[in-house]
């Protein structure tokens, strides 16, 4: 791909200009029903097509004022009324439509007016807003004739409004672009394999590619990714970086890198979600109930402007601060200064998710974006859950016992005529689990109406706020997308608990199980995109999981490590298979036991469920009672997880039993003595049960490949993970034991990192 040239004009999409210039007032995320994206399309195409023959949709306009260029689509033209058309589609009642959102459609209604006067010569227009009830289909058409003196002036005022803004952002992107130019690496010397992981990315964000990079722990991969970015955005004229993390410890190596890197005037910011941000979490968003709501659009140019023009990283911290001073929310501030921010650190779903901001921002703005995605083997799991959609019998059922429903007869109706489908189906279901083709048509329907009912009594009732009515109805609106979009990415099925007796406490689901089709078009709106790992093997799987483009590379750093800092044993005469789990305690028992003694230190002990590893961590008690151990419980806090990890000191001893999969088993450093030793029993395969068997056989459909893509990749990737938390550094020294006869298996050797020296044990 070739360089873009360097920006002598400041580009905006009509959209946001207006967002920046128009927008005043208080915050309002009072939840007012909205339609999905294709209600939202098809009610534009029936606009148009009822328009007729020269109806001109989807016109392509742009303009410019001084240093700033103006450019979008409106919405469609009828030349022979000479009528600009703006249109927007929406549920509830129009009358309740904010002030705030009508003056930002008039905004942009009257921007493209004065954009298309000027590329056609028209001296007068006809500018109107059509709104278009998506239940009724009914248009309101509000318009008024303006002449094109009118609507340049209209036009400039809004271009003069922000003309000192784009010219400091213009001034702002110089400047950075030629410090990243200038700026070295700041860590001396490059670790071994680092320096091959920098120009990997550098390459591919030269070529304007995806890369799939798997590179061992220890060789420092935040920096070693940021920093070729960074140095590629000046002549890959990259609007930003996103840096996506699954984990808060990965944001906050990110976070650390870029402190380091020290790029002068680098805007660098931290998004946390919602909870963790809000500062009044008993209040709703908006002005009426919630202080930093309140006139937050008044205060929020002071509020942006102190942000960038501070030196330091825009961290949580920081962005509260700011916004405290300024009396404005520091989450939604946050959400405004990932427009202005170089590079943004936060969690996958604020790109991947269906409606994730960032990638709204990145197709809004057209900005060019280099995305790293950290500890990318996380991502397959992260995407299902993203793309997955359940309706719970509890939802359901207090949503049938919510005030609203009681009070209003229209929405009991609904509720009850969904609950008896849901329980129809569940009757005609004879087995526990079952599959079905689609989503059960009357089911369907009655969730459709069901959906359409809650909206009807949220439009007509907008000051009533039901949180189980609104939860179910967020649940409901999902299902309803994702059975949109079903294909053989997902399944639709629906399970019985074994203890539910009677009918109608079933789950429907549709699960997804494949993310790659809704994750490749994101991959591919980043102009570049690394995802990285310490395991990414084997990479077929990963490819086609995280549907990463045709055209991505791969690459592979060897480990720094080398065989004789790890002594690896495989028990050959242990199998932990279910039906052997009994007879398996007392062995491993006496192996942790032995090894203990041999080498007193600190051990991790990896089990594949809190009973296994509760009934060996038992017996291991009973029968060496001397021996410290410390075991991870379900749901632990936050500060007993820290606890658990403080037991694992320089000078300490014992063994610390953990779940596979956990807490404990990915993304902790516990480099030294602090760990050595690790016993992992079990090949972490998922279990098998009516979901996985029926993923197995899509699996196998969709890629030939149905056991080793259900089970045995995704089982040996997290017994890889635990491993490695053995060997953090060259100087470290350890031992590790494979508990199961399989792990002598050529096909799941093969799936092991090759430096380690395997024996019999
Ligand atoms: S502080 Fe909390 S309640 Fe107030 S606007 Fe922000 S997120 Fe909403």
């Amino acid at each position: 791909m070739s360089e873009a040239p360097p920006p002598t004009r400041y580009r905006v999409a009509v959209r946001e200009l207006c967002e920046f210039t128009a927008k005043q007032g208080s915050l309002d995320l009072r939840f007012t029903p909205a339609p999905t994206a294709l209600e939202g399309m098809a009610g534009h195409a029936l606009v148009a097509e009822r328009r007729g023959e020269g109806y001109r949709a989807e016109l392509s306009l742009s303009g410019d004022y001084q240093s700033l260029q103006v450019r979008g689509r409106a919405d469609g033209y009828q030349p022979r009324l000479r009528r600009l058309e703006e249109i927007k589609t929406y549920k509830g009642r129009l009358q309740d439509q904010p002030d705030s959102h009508r003056r930002l459609h008039w905004a942009q209604a009257k921007i493209y007016g004065w954009l298309l006067c000027q590329q056609e010569g028209l001296d007068e227009l006809e500018v109107a807003l059509v709104y278009f009830h998506v239940g009724s289909q009914q248009e309101t058409l509000l318009s008024e004739r303006c002449s094109a003196s009118e609507l340049r002036l209209h036009f400039e005022q809004h271009c003069e409004r922000f003309l000192a803004w784009a010219e400091q952002e213009l001034a702002h992107r110089q400047a950075r672009d030629t410090a990243l130019q200038a700026l070295q690496f700041p860590f001396g010397e490059f670790r071994a394999g680092q320096r091959q992981l920098a120009e990997a990315v550098y390459r591919a964000a030269q070529g304007g590619r995806c890369l799939l990079a798997e590179a061992p722990t220890g060789i420092g991969k935040t920096a070693g990714t940021l920093f070729p970015l960074l140095k590629a955005a000046p002549t890959q004229r990259l609007d930003k970086i996103f840096f996506l993390a699954a984990k808060t410890s990965g944001r906050q190596l990110a976070l650390d890198a870029l402190q380091a890197l020290d790029a002068p005037g680098l805007r660098r910011l931290e998004m946390v979600a919602r909870d963790k941000a809000c500062e009044h979490p008993d209040k709703a968003c908006h002005g009426d109930a919630c202080p930093l709501a309140l006139g937050f659009y008044d205060r929020l140019p002071a509020a942006r402007a102190a942000a960038v023009a501070q030196s330091g990283a825009l961290d949580q911290a920081r962005v509260r601060e700011l916004a405290l001073q300024h009396q404005v929310c520091p989450y939604y501030l946050s959400q405004e200064l990932a427009r202005w921010a170089d590079v943004v650190v936060g969690d996958y779903n604020y790109y991947f998710d269906l409606g994730a901001l960032l990638h709204g921002l990145v197709q809004a703005n057209q900005w060019r974006v280099g995305l790293l995605v950290d500890e990318a083997h996380n991502l397959v799991e992260r995407g299902r859950k993203m793309y997955t959609a359940e309706l719970l019998p509890d939802s359901l059922a207090q949503a049938r016992r919510s005030p609203a429903a009681r009070a209003h007869p229209a929405l009991k109706k609904a509720l009850d005529k969904l609950a008896r489908a849901w329980r129809a189906l569940d009757k005609a279901q004879a087995e526990p689990y079952r599959v079905y083709e689609a989503m059960p048509e009357p089911l369907l329907s009655a969730l459709q109406a069901c959906s359409g009912a809650i909206t009807e009594h949220f439009s007509e009732h907008p000051a009533e706020s039901d949180a189980a009515l609104q939860t179910f109805y967020f649940e409901a609106l999902h299902l309803g997308r994702m059975a949109e979009l079903l294909d053989s990415h997902s399944l639709v099925d629906l399970s019985r608990p074994a203890t539910a007796a009677m009918a109608g406490n079933s789950t429907l689901c549709i699960r997804n199980i494949v993310p790659a089709p809704f994750l490749r078009p994101r991959l591919e709106a980043a102009h570049t995109s690394t995802l990285f790992s310490a395991t990414l093997q084997p990479r077929p799987y990963y490819a086609d999981l995280l549907g990463l483009p045709e055209t991505h590379a791969v690459l592979q750093v060897g480990s720094p490590f080398d065989a004789a800092q790890l002594q690896v044993h495989i028990s050959r005469a242990i199998s932990t298979r279910y039906p052997d789990r009994r007879a398996s305690l007392a062995p491993i028992a006496a192996l942790i036991a032995r090894q203990y003694a041999d080498q007193p230190g600190n051990y991790l002990a990896f089990f594949s469920s809190y009973d296994y590893l509760q009934q060996v961590a038992e017996l291991l008690a009973r029968e060496q009672p001397q021996l410290p151990i410390w075991t991870q419980s379900r749901r632990m806090l936050e500060a007993e997880r820290q606890q658990f990890l403080a037991r694992f000191a320089e000078d300490g001893a014992g063994i610390g039993f953990a779940v596979l999969g956990g807490a404990f088993s990915e993304g902790i450093d516990l480099p030294g003595r602090r760990l050595i030793g690790a016993f992992v029993a079990t090949l972490g395969l998922p279990q098998i049960n009516a979901v996985n068997e029926q993923i197995r056989q899509r699996m196998q459909t969709l890629f030939g490949t149905g056991y080793d893509y259900t089970y045995l990749f995704p089982g040996l990737q997290k017994v890889v993970q635990a491993a490695g938390r053995v060997i953090r550094t060259p100087s470290d020294q350890g031992v590790l034991h494979l508990i199961d006869d399989r792990f002598a298996r050529p096909q799941v050797q093969r799936l092991l990192p090759p430096w380690w020296a395997l024996d019999g044990g």
